[in-house]
């Protein structure tokens, strides 16, 4: 239903958790918060209001630079806490008793509709899901095709993928990224802070209203990497074997 991503050099918790308010009025089931802190990956999420998720994330300590926050709409999976995004990617063997702090923490609009035919191919990898939903599959599709990169990860992600999306994600190796994708569900990004280093990303200019008016539209197929100061978005048509790299500054 409703994504927003941050990343700069000061907390951005406030800004994640804001621009969920600002796009409260779509209406939502559920909403949660993950951050990138000290190497792990931390989440609140929440089955009640933006408001009890903020004081939620606020005792449990949640702050960073980077983040992603989501209000969700359920399409597959009932309105509940562990079907709340973000969800976290687990590595193979990993069960809901063991399971370790996720590798890729991730959120998704819309609706992914070769969702069993993946999650039956990575459970057969030894991937265990922790949710019912159709954005776990996701989460663990580009675990497995992450080799230190995770924009190419998602990027080859968005080839096996059928449906709609905005998707936004980070990983735990690489703690300057944040990385979006848009194919079927709008998504936008934002230029701002005092020197113009911070970077958002949301499924509507409205959530960002606070923090920018420099607003990129991202178009149909595009993946785009954010990091403190700098941006890159890139390309990808519907079954095309090349991208299309293109510096951000020359979209209109
Ligand atoms: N299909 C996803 C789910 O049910 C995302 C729904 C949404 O767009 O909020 O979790």
């Amino acid at each position: 239903c409703g994504i927003v991503g941050a990343i700069g050099a000061r907390n951005i918790t406030p800004v994640l958790v804001e621009g969920l308010k600002r796009l409260e009025y779509r209406g939502y089931d559920s909403c949660g918060v993950a951050v990138l802190q000290d190497g792990q990956l931390r989440r609140s999420r929440s089955t009640q209001r933006v408001a009890e998720l903020e004081a939620q994330a606020a005792s449990d300590g949640i702050s960073s630079t980077l983040g992603i926050a989501h209000t969700r709409w359920a399409t597959h999976g009932a309105p509940a806490v562990h079907n709340a995004h973000p969800h976290f990617s687990h590595g193979p063997g990993a069960d809901a008793a063991t399971a370790k702090p996720g590798r890729l923490a991730m959120v998704h609009n819309g609706i992914i509709e070769n969702h069993e035919e993946l999650r039956r191919e990575l459970q057969a990898k030894g991937y265990v899901f922790l949710s019912q939903t159709d954005t776990e599959v996701i989460a663990h599709l580009i675990d497995h095709l992450y080799d230190g990169d995770l924009f190419a990860a998602v990027k080859a992600a968005t080839q096996r993928l059928t449906g709609a999306y905005a998707i936004a994600a980070f990983h735990r190796d690489e703690p300057q990224r944040v990385i979006g994708a848009r194919h079927g569900s709008p998504l936008v990004m934002g230029v701002g802070g005092a020197d113009s280093s911070e970077r958002f990303l949301a499924s509507d200019a409205m959530a960002l209203a606070g923090v920018t008016d420099q607003i990129v539209y991202l178009e149909e197929g595009d993946v785009v990497d954010l990091q403190p100061g700098r941006h890159w978005i890139e390309h990808i048509a519907p079954g095309a074997s090349e991208h299309v790299r293109m510096d951000a500054a020359d979209r209109p």
